[in-house]
């Protein structure tokens, strides 16, 4: 196996970032929960995708990039986060945004404003459109480029969630289960590998808030992560569960999602966002209903982020959509 060292790697994050009991939670359901604080990463409003950027970015550099393009939705975290440290970098960010959603400035919008960060928007859903106006751009700028797939949910970006896990195995305590929410897959993917290679006896769970074929790409992502790392362990689905806690749909409020929003709020003084870690957290509860975890077992939620789309987004979900 290739070590994940020999990796370029730019130092982003201010890692490790803790890991603590919610007590509150764990007596309520009378199971012992943790969360691992990845929403305290350090760079911008912190999040899961500076993992992901510790390792594009650094390979952006190493390729002469002076541009970075990455897309994803109006309030994506991961575009926010993006340009929030290429500008650290000295890089220029560009990010070409699906229309969808929520585009005023408030939310990660207004975080980019804030940064002067160039953000362009296109009327389309189809990402090869997107990565074409990405490359017309660049030419017209005319300076080298590099681009990041929506989520920084490629092999490279997945090691970041790789090294997470070997960072957990490294922080003392044993995990039967980590849940985590599942968007674009890279932070299930990397973690499902990176529990296979450093956290013998955890299962990795995924909890899918957007409805793309999660059980294709997941397993597709840990192949291409173990390739980077020139392994190939057999991966069976037992190695990546996965639950559809979507709700009425991508980056649209869930009453479970909002539920759990509030409870870990007013029970731990900390907040989820309810496009991602508030739905994953409705999954952590709903496992724990279903007796899935046991009386003994150490259950580790990853706070992935998501503060910035906190402020984007309607809590009320309107009858309509449900
Ligand atoms: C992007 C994101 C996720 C999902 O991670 P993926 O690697 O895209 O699956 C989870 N939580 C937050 C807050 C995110 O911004």
């Amino acid at each position: 196996m290739k070590s994940l060292e020999s990796f370029p790697r730019i130092n982003l994050g201010i890692l490790p970032t803790p890991i603590h009991k919610l007590e509150n939670i764990s007596r309520l359901l009378g199971r012992n929960i943790y969360i691992k604080r990845d929403d305290m990463t350090g760079l911008g409003l912190g999040g899961n995708k500076i993992r992901k950027l510790e390792f594009l970015l650094a390979d952006a550099k190493a390729q002469g990039a002076e541009i970075v393009f990455t897309t994803g939705g109006a309030q994506s975290n991961h575009a926010m986060l993006t340009a929030a440290a290429a500008g650290k970098l000295g890089m220029k960010a560009v990010l070409v945004l699906k229309q969808r959603g929520v585009t005023d400035c408030v939310g990660n919008q207004l975080l980019e404003r804030l940064m002067g960060t160039d953000v362009r928007f296109v009327d389309t859903d189809d990402y090869a459109d997107i990565y074409a106006e990405m490359d017309r751009i660049g030419k017209e700028m005319g300076r080298p480029y590099y681009k990041i797939p929506c989520g920084g949910s490629n092999a490279l970006g997945a090691l970041g969630y790789v090294a997470c896990a070997k960072e957990i195995a490294g922080q003392g305590l044993h995990f039967d289960h980590i849940i985590c929410a599942e968007g674009s897959g890279g932070t299930m993917a990397g973690l499902a590998l990176g529990a296979k290679l450093f956290l013998p006896g955890t299962t990795v769970h995924g909890m899918m808030v957007d409805t793309d074929p999660f059980d294709l790409i997941t397993p597709a992502l840990m192949r291409e992560a173990a390739e980077l790392l020139e392994i190939s362990p057999e991966i069976t689905p037992e190695d990546y569960p996965l639950r559809d806690m979507c709700g009425p749909g991508y980056a649209i409020a869930s009453e479970a999602g909002n539920a759990a929003v509030s409870l870990v709020a007013e029970r731990e003084g900390i907040f989820l966002d309810p496009v991602y870690t508030g739905k994953a957290f409705a999954g952590l509860l709903e496992l724990a209903k279903e007796g899935a975890f046991a009386e003994t077992d150490n259950i580790l939620f990853l706070h992935s982020g998501g503060a910035g789309g906190l402020f984007a987004i309607k809590m009320e979900t309107a009858p309509d959509e449900l």
